[in-house]
């Protein structure tokens, strides 16, 4: 909880410090691009080669080849989702939402691509279509697909109520990842990681700069979808939330399912498609450099 006034007095030349203009910290310009045509000319190939449905409070694990393409549906009511990305073959490279925060911005969209971790970083997927890009920033700040929140868990639950609710985000992702991997629970929770926030309404509010949700405006035959750049295992929670109008981390608001779509254009041209090189920096850190 923040102090109700600062403890400090403003100095004399407070106003002149806090009119300096910002400038962006990443600005994107020189990252590698996606080859939206490339993706185009695959996407047209691609059919419907599976469809995964997530229940309510629950969670799916789905392999993803490099070159295919995921959709999440929103197929039946207003409900958003926790998304978590492996590399399919390493557990250990998976969806870096912080620094995919600070290359993209708090809310993606259309050509915004999700980041790996260190020392990998690369592109994992690229966000291919947006039925929701529409909505862009409401009166509130507040946009959807954040990668602000972490995930619903059960131990914050524990810190702000006490009680204990086992079908948060988290748990489900955990849950649906010891289901696909054979790892046992807890070997399994330690490769869950922050999420993006698909379809969930948010931002920060201007007076306090807290964190707020309202009411997603997504609705059914909605989706985003995605392109793999590398083969994916994608992890999909239909958040307990629901459309994360007022409760979350309980059985309280109304929840639908989510659907992942596989469209996958064959291996023939699947294999054309150039999976990107992990991060090229050598990795020592200025150890044996002189300055
Ligand atoms: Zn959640």
């Amino acid at each position: 909880m923040k102090l109700a006034r600062p403890a400090h007095d403003w100095p004399k030349d407070g106003k002149q410090r806090q009119a300096i203009q910002p400038v962006i910290c990443y600005p994107p310009e020189t990252l590698p691009k996606p080859d939206f045509g490339r993706m185009a000319a695959l996407r047209q190939s691609a059919a419907k080669t599976a469809q995964i449905i997530v229940l309510p409070r629950d969670a799916r694990c789905v392999e993803v080849p490099a070159g295919a393409f995921f959709r999440i549906l929103c197929a039946e009511g207003a409900q958003v989702g926790d998304l978590n990305l492996w590399n399919a073959k390493d557990f250990s490279e998976r969806f870096y939402s912080g620094k995919t925060r600070a290359l993209h911005g708090m809310h993606l969209s259309t050509g915004d691509r999700l980041w790996s971790g260190f020392p990998h970083m690369r592109p994992m997927a690229t966000i291919f279509d947006d039925t929701l890009d529409w909505y862009g920033f409401d009166e509130f700040g507040g946009s959807v697909h954040d990668v602000i929140g972490t995930r619903c868990d059960p131990y914050t639950g524990r810190l702000l109520s006490g009680g204990d609710y086992h079908y948060c985000c988290h748990s489900n992702l955990t849950r649906a990842l010891a289901s696909h991997s054979g790892l046992d629970l807890h070997a399994a929770e330690k490769h869950v990681h922050d999420v993006l926030n698909v379809f969930m309404c948010t931002g920060f509010t201007r007076d306090t700069g807290q964190y707020f949700m309202k009411a997603s405006p997504v609705r059914a035959g909605d989706y985003l979808e995605f392109f793999a750049e590398i083969d994916l295992l994608v992890g999909l929670s239909a958040c307990p939330g629901g459309d994360c109008s007022a409760q979350h981390s309980s059985d309280e608001a109304t929840c639908h399912p989510l659907h992942i779509e596989i469209w996958d254009p064959g291996e023939a041209l699947r294999k054309q498609h150039q999976i990107p090189e992990t991060n090229p920096y050598p990795r020592t850190h200025g150890v044996g450099q002189t300055k």
